[in-house]
């Protein structure tokens, strides 16, 4: 058996790509780096890699991480600029010693000192966005909620050999401070993988993920044998709920898992959430998730309609409000 899953619609491409890998009998590690990049290359994706939304300075930051569930070897960049895949950079430092996981202006080092790709990562569309809104803040329609425009893609796969990893790749909240890292390069967190038992990955407000530790907390309830859909229901329930009566209110928390046998889960706690899927005996398809209910989440296939209107939304033109 083999298997891949991905958080949010826009990892679908990518996904399709390394089930090409999977398939031929390629290893889980090329085929998730290969999907990762190609969403990080994709400039309509404005949560990841190439066209990501900016910080406050509208400058790029992007946090990034590789696990390899056999060896647990795990590798992770944090608010790295200008490099075009972050996630091969996050990969590269997996197989180091120590200093696996470097942030700012040492990951860039190290990453220019192996040689890999520099790209400005800050698009014209995303100069566009970030102008929007700081006319938009300045005339004060509406306040400064970092948590729009974000979304990481996270991947979990499983090859023929039984080998899986996990890699997440994203740009963070749109008008974070510089140098805020998320969950997502945050091992598990953002991510976690145990080629004997599973993995997961997450994706919403990094602040609160990371007081779960969701991704672990998710291989864990696998390893005490509840399902992947099982295991994501009770990790998101049981945070949503704890950070609701400690603080309040919960932060999006969304999450994918798949088990070293192809089967797999979700969970949320917003409406909407996406994600894609495929194994052996699945082709590559987009599904929506409900909001968790009772601590039961219900997902179905996206329709045409839904995935038409995804990408037509995506790369519309955008109006420069900020010029009115
Ligand atoms: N978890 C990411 C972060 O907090 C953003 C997201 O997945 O939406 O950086």
């Amino acid at each position: 058996m083999w298997g891949m899953i991905a958080t949010w619609r826009m990892a679908v491409e990518g996904l399709t790509e390394g089930a090409n890998t999977l398939e031929k009998g390629g290893s889980a590690e090329e085929a998730i780096v290969k999907a990762i990049s190609e969403v990080e290359d994709f400039p309509y994706y404005k949560s990841v890699g190439y066209g990501g939304l900016p910080n406050e300075e509208m400058e790029v930051e992007l946090d990034a991480a590789y696990m390899n569930g056999t060896t647990l070897d795990f590798g992770a960049v944090g608010a790295v600029k200008d490099f075009k895949n972050p996630i091969k950079i996050a990969r590269r430092l997996s197989v180091e010693k120590a200093n696996n996981f470097l942030v700012g202006v040492g990951a860039e080092k190290f990453a220019h000192k192996e040689g890999f790709e520099r790209k400005t990562m800050l698009t014209d569309r995303a100069k566009i966005h970030y102008k929007n809104r700081v006319h938009k803040l300045n005339q004060q329609e509406n306040e400064l909620t970092p948590y729009s425009g974000h979304d990481t893609v996270g991947m979990v796969a499983l090859d023929q050999q039984g080998l899986m990893t996990a890699g997440t790749s994203t740009s963070g909240l749109f008008m974070k401070k510089p140098g805020r890292v998320g969950d997502s390069p945050v091992i598990g967190s953002g991510l976690y993988v145990d080629s004997e038992i599973g993995g997961a990955t997450a994706t919403g407000l990094g602040e609160d993920l990371m007081k779960g530790m969701v991704s672990y907390e998710i291989v864990s309830f696998m390893r005490e044998g509840f399902s992947p859909q099982e295991a994501c229901e009770k990790a998101v329930a049981k945070l949503d709920q704890k950070l609701k009566e400690r603080r309040g209110k919960a932060g999006d928390l969304s999450v994918v898992a798949m088990d070293k046998k192809g089967n797999y889960g979700v969970a949320s706690n917003i409406e909407g959430f996406s994600f894609a899927v495929v194994t052996e005996t699945k082709a590559p398809k987009v599904y929506i998730v409900d909001k968790i209910k009772e601590g039961k989440c219900h997902y179905e296939k996206a329709t045409q309609e839904w995935l038409e209107n995804y990408m037509a939304t995506r790369t519309a033109p955008l109006e420069e409000e900020w010029k009115k």
